[in-house]
């Protein structure tokens, strides 16, 4: 299997054991509620207020997905760690000349960046991950490959 195949595998394994977790998370409040308030029978406030309960616990699944997905977009697709760094680039005002107004992250460890943007011309655009290599190293480097002082 390459290298980008097991990186893709895992970024996206990640992704789904976050997934299951909040999964587990949200039947285990499920299971708490009916096994210490069981479904009332007939429509009366009792009812109503197990389906308010039931509700709430349904929007705390429901986030607990979305920070889970939010979560996974700001995360190194190598080494998963969170991106850092944030560097507004681009302009509001001078878009002509220095370019549409994005957010790039880094991961500390030189396996890439992070391009998102924040200006949306179609609905909601698509974040440009793009690999390095190990770029501490070219920074570090004493220039002794090339011949060249640093
Ligand atoms: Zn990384």
């Amino acid at each position: 299997m390459s290298s980008s195949v097991k990186q893709s595998v895992r970024y996206w394994g990640f992704l789904f054991l976050k997934c299951l977790i909040a999964g587990g998370i949200a039947m285990a409040l499920f299971l708490t509620q009916s096994a210490f308030w069981p479904m009332p029978h007939g429509y009366d406030t009792t009812y109503m207020a197990y389906l308010f309960v039931f509700g709430l616990i349904t929007f705390v699944g429901l986030g607990l997905f979305f920070l889970a997905i939010l979560d996974q977009r700001y995360r190194c697709r190598v080494c998963l760690r969170r991106l850092r760094m944030p560097v507004p680039t681009g302009s509001w005002s001078k878009m002509l000349q220095f370019g549409r107004p994005q957010t790039q992250y880094i991961c500390v460890y030189g396996h890439g960046k992070l391009d998102i943007p924040e200006l949306h011309f179609a609905g909601v655009e698509e974040t440009a991950w793009t690999e390095h290599g190990d770029y501490w190293s070219e920074l570090c480097s004493t220039g002794e490959e090339t011949g060249k002082r640093p």
